[in-house]
């Protein structure tokens, strides 16, 4: 397939890769050069803008940081529904609010696109690994025809419902991950300040009740684990502020349907504080180090 890809950030670069290293064509587009640099860089074809990028291919991949990007690219008069052809199926794999995924989808619809909303689980090691989880909101016969292209940037395709569904499974799913990345960091640090080894006290925890994703597969202590972003200072992986982005989208769709999330919103105000402490670019496992009285 020729495939356009907008926006090769931590998540969008290797997953554009991917694509290349499966024969794909891709042509590549974002706001920073030395990104743009390194796709090219292994053999990736680069767009001068994002029109460009969508011009005359099968199917669009959009990856970016969140829905004012999301609506920035595709609506008004110089969006990519305006120059786009109809015959490309737009997939948008950032994390975004719900309503908006839907709002966009039906402007793409009004102008005879196919859209789908197709949001990732599984971190920057499960996009380099291609071994992402998909969760798809939209036509089952538009999510068929893109299936093979997600296939090579993921292991799981769920198909969660009609447009607006992947978003909602990706925002539920993060709002537990921030919670259980906390939860995970107290447990840790209490049995550090009772003098444990934080990798025996993990491997024990691992193989208990309460093992989770964060303590087996991305262990915010540093020097428990090889390869996560506690052991590279927090560089790389999922930052603060996309976490608090996620958390604030949960926030927002709960309290738009009166459902009680209160270990969400304490969840968001320890992000917040931590952000604001100097930490948002940090991976958000850096939670970790975080005093609430510090
Ligand atoms: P990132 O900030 O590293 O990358 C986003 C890229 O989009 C940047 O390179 C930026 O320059 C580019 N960009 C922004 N606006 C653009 C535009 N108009 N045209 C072209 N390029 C544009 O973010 P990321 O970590 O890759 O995350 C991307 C999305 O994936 C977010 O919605 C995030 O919540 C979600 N996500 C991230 C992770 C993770 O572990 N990093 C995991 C799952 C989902």
């Amino acid at each position: 397939m020729k495939v356009g890809f907008i926006g090769l950030g931590n998540m969008g670069l290797p997953m554009a890769l991917n694509l290349l290293k499966a024969g794909h064509q891709v042509i590549g587009f974002d706001l920073v050069s030395s990104q743009l640099q390194a796709f090219a860089a292994a053999g990736g074809a680069i767009a001068p803008d994002a029109n460009t990028a969508a011009k005359d291919v099968d199917a669009l991949v959009s990856m970016l940081p969140a829905s004012k990007h999301v609506e920035g690219l595709y609506l008004g008069n110089t969006g990519l529904l305006a120059y786009a052809n109809p015959k490309t199926v737009l997939v948008d794999c950032s994390t975004i609010s719900p309503k908006v995924a839907q709002a966009v989808a039906s402007a793409a619809k009004q102008k005879g696109f196919a859209m789908i909303d197709a949001p990732v689980s599984g971190g920057t090691a499960g996009a380099q690994a291609a071994t992402l989880t998909f969760m798809v909101g939209g036509e089952a016969k538009d999510l068929e025809y893109v299936r093979p292209l997600l296939e090579k940037m993921g292991k799981n395709i769920f198909h969660a419902g009609e447009s607006g569904a992947g978003q909602t499974v990706k925002v539920c799913n993060n709002m537990l991950l921030g919670i259980q990345m906390l939860g995970t960091s107290e447990a840790l640090r209490l049995g550090i300040a009772n003098g444990m080894d934080p990798k025996v006290l993990s491997d024990i925890m691992s193989k208990s009740s309460g093992r989770n994703w964060a303590l087996e597969l991305y262990n915010p202590c540093p020097g428990v684990m090889d390869n996560v972003p506690a052991s590279k200072a927090y560089v790389g992986g999922f930052g603060v502020d996309l976490m608090l982005k996620d958390l604030g989208l949960a926030i927002e769709n709960a309290q738009n349907l009166d459902a009680d999330v209160p270990l969400g919103q304490m969840a968001q105000q320890l992000y917040e504080a931590h952000s604001k402490a100097g930490n948002g670019q940090l991976d958000f496992s850096s939670i970790f180090h975080f005093k609430k009285n510090a």
